[in-house]
């Protein structure tokens, strides 16, 4: 199952003020005050009477399954209320809230290692497998939530990414954010997901230059060796030249650069001439991913122009790999099922894929490669190859 990361609250209650809020959750007998962002999570009945009993002021209710807060009744002044599907929340989790609807989002759960932030949805891309398909709407609100964000992120936050859209639509208002996680979190490595084609410019990659940030990289997809192949996956004419333009403005800088390449059937067969292409043009880069395709979003809808199982380019792809290994780039291989993986292609394949949308089949019980496996995507619409199979 997909954990559900967005809903409309049942209830939302003492926010007359604000249109739209940010809160965190904090633990049942947590001395922290409640008159600012904190909340205090409520479970059950017991639950309730006792934040009456200590006079907590804010409350984020959750329901147990049996409605026991359907009633108003006895509620403090400030008070959320969420259905069950919510029951993963936990203290130190943060959230997102339009008041008027009631809808919200979980914007950082505490516990999970795959925090990312969604920047903004518009995009001067529009790639044929893009999993968030570019909206052209105002929604620069997301960067005040953002801000607003960070102070309430545990200090000790390992990693963060950033993703769009495109993050740098808004490029100045974006980079002051990055400055805002230097200063908040100096000791949280954050990845901003980018296109790279801002990065032509030379005021933006030196205003990024100019944040110092101890832990930033920017993650850029090339998605082939030849500009027109490029263009096409990302369905803009003249996006290569910009991009690469960017990446070699960033290394000249000294930036941190990760390249991806996201397989499907435009990208896989040709991937061996990519990474030749990669290994004696940009060895320099700091890492190249390259990742197996989450069929969600476009990829949906252009389901025939990308789909190829993956054990149809295994080979091409140990090829790939042995290419950059060679050339001494720092090489990972995400999303993609060991059985589907040459062995050696093994020591490069990471568990990449976000922990609420990771899932396993029943195939995959009696496989001793279980725990190292990346498994699947649960989101969208799962395709799998027909070469899945317990490895024993
Ligand atoms: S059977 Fe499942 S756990 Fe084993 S390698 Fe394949 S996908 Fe991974």
């Amino acid at each position: 199952m997909t954990l559900a990361l967005s809903g409309t609250a049942d209830r939302c209650r003492g926010f007359e003020q604000h249109t739209r809020s940010v809160i965190r959750l904090k633990a049942l007998g947590d001395a922290r005050s409640s008159a600012g962002a904190d909340f205090t999570v409520v479970r059950t009945s017991d639950d309730l009477k006792r934040v009456i009993q200590d006079s907590h002021e804010a409350i984020f209710a959750i329901d147990d399954g049996t409605g026991c807060f359907l009633s108003s009744e006895g509620l403090p002044r400030r008070a959320i209320t969420v259905p069950a599907q919510f029951s993963y929340l936990a203290p130190g989790d943060v959230i997102g809230i339009h008041t008027p609807s009631r809808k919200f989002r979980t914007l950082y759960r505490h516990n999970s290692r795959h925090n990312s932030f969604l920047v903004t949805e518009r995009c001067n891309n529009y790639c044929l497998m893009c999993s968030q398909p570019p909206k052209d709407i105002d929604d620069r609100w997301i960067l005040d939530e953002i801000r607003q964000s960070l102070p309430l992120l545990d200090k000790e936050t390992r990693t963060l990414t950033f993703t769009g859209g495109e993050p740098l639509s808004d490029s100045v208002e974006f980079i002051g954010l990055l400055a805002d996680c230097r200063d908040q979190l100096p000791k949280t490595a954050v990845q901003v997901l980018t296109n790279g084609r801002a990065f032509a410019k030379s005021e933006i990659v030196d205003a990024w230059r100019k944040v110092n940030h101890p832990s930033l990289i920017a993650a850029i997809p090339v998605y082939a060796a030849v500009d027109h192949v490029h263009d096409y996956v990302v369905q803009a004419k003249g996006a290569f030249d910009e991009t690469i333009l960017g990446i070699l403005k960033l290394k000249d800088r000294g930036q941190r650069v990760e390249v991806r390449v996201v397989l499907h059937a435009q990208t896989a067969p040709i991937i061996l001439d990519t990474c030749r292409w990669i290994a004696r043009n940009l060895s320099f880069v700091d890492h190249v991913a390259l990742m197996g395709l989450e069929n969600t979003g476009f990829a949906i809808a252009n389901e025939a122009q990308l789909w190829i199982d993956p054990i149809d380019y295994r080979a091409a792809l140990a090829d790939a790999v042995d290419v950059l290994v060679a050339a001494e780039v720092n090489v990972s291989v995400y999303n993609l099922q060991r059985c589907v993986l040459a062995q050696s292609v093994w020591p490069y394949a990471v568990q990449s894929i976000s922990d609420w949308k990771n899932a396993f089949i029943s195939e995959c019980e009696p496989c001793t490669e279980k725990s190292r496996c990346a498994g699947f995507f649960s989101s969208g619409r799962p395709r799998r190859s027909k070469a899945i199979s317990p490895i024993l």
